[in-house]
């Protein structure tokens, strides 16, 4: 088996389709190189051996030794430079490349192949003393933090010191012999830190380079990002070995990095950022402040340093050709590295770039218009999750603020939160139910986890490709990057004279830049422009309907705005909890007899009645799924003793009698206890009085609007044919004699939910019964895997690492085991009743991967709660196409 693919000199062994072998960048460096762009030779070792890596126990196959020398050998047959020559040596950058770009993992080491004895070559080779060992050090630095794994903070802080001592206040002011002297002191630091010389064999080198990018694989960081990102680990990384290129050989040198098209707003315009004399960690990593790409966007910016555009002219339109190019051939906005040596331009990576939610939108939308990609593929190009962003809301513009100091926009959206300084609190807090705000100086690989639980992320430093900015765009999280003005001490953070302690709630707009005191109060976003246009073209592909679970007047507006097309779950025991009716509710259970409990449910039957009237009134039209009392009965009581005195009061109880009673209703399993229709069951003047309250409002709004809602009544938790019977008989009961009292009829229909695995393996039976079918997923979920879904998140993050299940089963259906009973029960109730109604009222109705499976197993809708209605709408239509 071969593990090494060529690229570069006009050979290229794989392509832009071998991404799962080459990794993502070790593809598209094979795909640039074919398509004849300047790309720096080199070769990729496949993900293959990755994985054969880690089968062999962190070991390489003889094999592999050749095939790294045969690669080598192409390097230095196209460089005409040999690796470890002491006259004119070859240097190499080692880099990682999964198939998914993936933080976390080992990245790059650059300057490969220095020694005490190539370095002078280098200086005598490029002339430029100071060049050679600046890139010394930098291999040292980069080498020992990455590869050895040492305390990196050290070798800043003698960079720092040896700085100081000169009194410089820029890297570029050290001479030849600063650095020279620099890189004694860290080869001290090496051998004091790791217990051995740095090594001076560049092969030596080279192979730990190799091994470092393997063993990151498994690294906790890449473990956590791979399991937010559901990344399995059987994919494994590629490793990249290539010719060094300088973009530090001086004034006609640079480095950068820049998009096809903005990739925070989505406008049609170059966007990046180049340093003059530098390599490509000094842009990333915000040491020095990067100059904009062109003319226009220095302009905006209002700065000074010239751009790459008036700096460097020709290289720049050569840069311009490459990025049409290259927009043109991947039809899709690209994320691109570049180095510029002594005026040669080279390509270092592209791919397509991450963008927000936003200017995905816009960059769909724009490039249908402009022909370069079709409707659909807009529409399936646009990450549904990612919609998330654009509905949630904004900061209200006429609210006042208290604004501290304003940073880079790198990543839109508002959020408010307590402060928190690191990675760790910020989980911490999270877990607890607390918003908070990231705040750091930057960000690192290691901060994943607290970026992901914090609302929002604010760095003092680094610009709008920093970590921060890039991974908080990934992730969909507003982030202010690069506000100077602010930093970090033993109180809290300092701005100015202003002081925010850990804890204290501050607001950052990742729009505008600008970080506030205290939380400002936000607006609801407007779904136009591309919003809707992409939405529109989703709904003319999409096969299922999609509905909404509401149980508010409020929701239902909300989630019709979002294009809900009828409600799919209206969970009734909601309204049960409000102030105003629970201590009827909580008489009705009290009851000794059925007398009582009709006499409560007579003054519970008004309140219902309005709330369905409301419901009907906002959704006129479509058909509204109402589900009749579902939890156990003992959710209704107090649980705290302060209360009882109270309750019982209130209920014309004396407090023993109700704790009595509190006592008797309690079950050690409530979920799979007396809930659902074994209530209705029990207590079937429940049900009566839903039912009542549902057909006097259909009526009432029947009346008023002349457009009848269909109400379809569901029963829950049936596991048998006879239960759905029994409890259809009861609505039908109900729904005559309201018609004959009121002298009107509606059309209804009664069906179930599927929630438990008998009632999925007899619903060709159950369809007898019940004109439709919900699938409720949660509760299936919980039966079928036998996982208690209020008890499940304390070890079910372990079980999505070691990939017993593949993602979370409540937050993403479990196809395979679940989805089975789904399909056979699906399968069965047709069979029974051919035009039966199915739909899906689980969580999983707002998931896009499970959408895709009720697709594929034909239901009639989703149903999804109503900020992921957009979401589910554009889901639906990705799984149609
Ligand atoms: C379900 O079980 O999937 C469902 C929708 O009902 P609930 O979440 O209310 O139990
Ligand atoms: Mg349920």
């Amino acid at each position: 088996q071969r593990y090494v693919y060529r690229f570069g000199g006009g050979v290229s062994d794989g392509g832009g389709g071998d991404r799962n072998l080459l990794g993502g960048k070790g593809a598209n460096l094979a795909e640039m190189a074919s398509i004849g762009l300047p790309v720096p030779p080199g070769f990729t070792i496949s993900t293959a051996m990755c994985t054969r890596y880690y089968e062999e126990g962190g070991a390489f196959p003889d094999s592999l030794r050749d095939e790294v020398a045969d690669g080598l050998a192409h390097i230095e047959e196209i460089t005409g430079k040999r690796f470890g020559d002491a006259a004119d040596p070859l240097l190499v950058s080692v880099r990682s490349g999964a198939r998914a770009s993936m933080p976390g993992m080992m990245d790059t080491v650059l300057n490969l192949g220095l020694n005490d004895r190539t370095v002078e070559g280098l200086a005598a080779a490029s002339g430029d003393p100071r060049f050679a060992w600046d890139s010394y050090r930098r291999f040292i630095q980069m080498y020992s933090d990455v590869v050895l794994e040492l305390d990196h903070s050290r070798f800043e802080e003698a960079l720092e010191i040896a700085k100081e001592d000169q009194g410089y206040g820029l890297d570029t002011d050290m001479t030849a012999a600063d650095w020279r002297s620099l890189v004694a002191e860290y080869k001290a630091l090496v051998e004091e830190l790791w217990g051995k010389p740095f090594p001076q064999d560049v092969h030596d080198q080279l192979w730990g380079a190799i091994g470092a990018v393997f063993g990151s694989w498994q690294s906790e960081r890449a473990k956590v990002y791979r399991r937010l990102n559901y990344i399995p680990a059987s994919w494994g990384t590629a490793v990249n070995v290539q010719a060094m290129v300088f973009g530090n050989m001086g004034d006609t040198s640079a480095t950068g990095v820049a998009f096809t098209r903005d990739p925070a707003k989505g406008d049609n315009a170059y966007y990046g950022e180049f340093l003059i004399n530098a390599q490509g960690e000094d842009v990333v990593a915000g040491i020095r402040t990067p100059q904009y790409l062109t003319r226009a966007a220095r302009e905006a910016a209002g700065a000074r340093a010239a751009s790459m555009e008036e700096a460097m002219p020709q290289v720049y339109g050569e840069l311009a050709r490459v990025f049409d190019l290259l927009e043109r051939h991947y039809r899709d906005m690209q994320d691109i590295e570049f180095t510029v040596q002594q005026g040669k331009l080279w390509m270092l990576q592209t791919r397509s770039g991450k963008r927000t939610a936003k200017a995905a939108l816009k960059i769909a939308v724009d490039m249908a218009g402009e022909g370069l990609i079709s409707e659909e593929e807009a529409v399936a190009r646009v990450d549904p999750a990612a919609l998330d962003q654009l509905l949630h809301p904004t900061l209200d513009p006429a609210a006042p603020r208290d604004v501290l100091t304003t940073g880079l926009p790198a990543s839109p959206g508002a959020a408010s939160g307590a402060v928190v300084f690191t990675a760790d609190a910020a989980e911490e807090a999270a877990q607890a139910g607390r918003d908070v705000i990231l705040v750091r100086v930057e960000t690192s690989p290691e901060d994943i986890h607290g970026m992901h639980a914090a609302k929002g992320i604010l760095t003092a430093r680094g610009g709008m490709t920093s970590h921060a900015a890039v991974v908080a765009r990934g992730m969909g999280r507003p982030c202010v990057s690069g506000a100077g003005a602010l930093s970090i001490g033993k109180d809290g953070m300092r701005i100015g004279d202003r002081v925010i302690a850990a804890g204290e709630v501050i607001t950052i707009d990742g729009s505008t830049g600008e970080v506030m005191a205290g939380a400002v109060p936000t607006i609801q976003p407007e779904l136009v422009g591309d919003f809707g246009t992409l939405m529109a073209w989703a709904d003319k592909v999409r096969r299922l309907k999609v509905r909404t679970n509401a149980e508010t007047p409020l929701d239902c507006r909300t989630a019709r705005e979002f294009g809900a097309e009828g409600i799919g779950l209206c969970r009734t025991e909601h309204m049960f909890f409000d102030a105003a009716r629970i201590t009827a509710v909580r008489q009705m259970i009290l009851a000794s007899d059925e007398a009582g409990r009709r006499a409560a449910l007579d003054r519970l039957l008004p309140e219902q009645r309005s709330d369905f009237v409301e419901i009907f009134e906002v959704m006129v039209g479509l058909p509204c799924t109402i589900r009749l009392l579902d939890p156990p009965l003992h959710e209704f009581l107090p649980h705290e003793e302060v209360e009882f005195a109270e309750v019982a009061a209130a209920a014309g109880l004396d407090v023993d009698t109700l704790k009595r009673r509190a006592a008797e209703l309690h079950e050690f399993n409530p979920m799979l206890g007396h809930r659902g229709c074994r209530l209705g069951v029990t207590y079937p003047e429940i049900y009566e009085m839903q039912a009542r309250a549902i057909f006097e409002a259909a009526v009432l709004v029947a009346e008023k609007s002349g457009d009848a809602p269909v109400p379809e009544i569901m029963i829950p938790l049936v596991a048998t044919k006879r239960e759905l019977e029994l409890m259809k008989a009861v609505v039908d009961r109900a729904a005559e004699a309201v018609f004959a009292e009121k002298g009107r009829r509606i059309d209804y229909l009664v069906g179930t939910m599927i929630e438990l695995p008998r009632a999925a393996l007899k619903a060709g039976e159950i369809a007898e019964a019940g004109a439709f079918f919900s699938f409720g997923t949660n509760d299936l979920t919980q039966t079928t895997l036998g996982v208690s879904r209020d008890d499940a998140a304390r070890f079910l993050s372990g079980y999505v690492e070691q990939g017993i299940y593949a993602k979370d089963p409540f937050v993403s259906l479990d196809v395979e085991g679940v989805g089975e009973l789904v399909s056979l029960a699906a399968e069965r109730g047709r069979a029974t009743r051919p035009d039966i109604k199915l739909g899906i009222c689980g969580e999983h109705g707002g998931d896009p991967a499970s959408i895709a499976f009720c697709e594929q197993v034909g239901l009639d809708y989703v149903s999804a709660s109503p900020y992921r209605v957009p979401i589910a709408r554009l889901a639906a239509a990705q799984a149609a196409l």
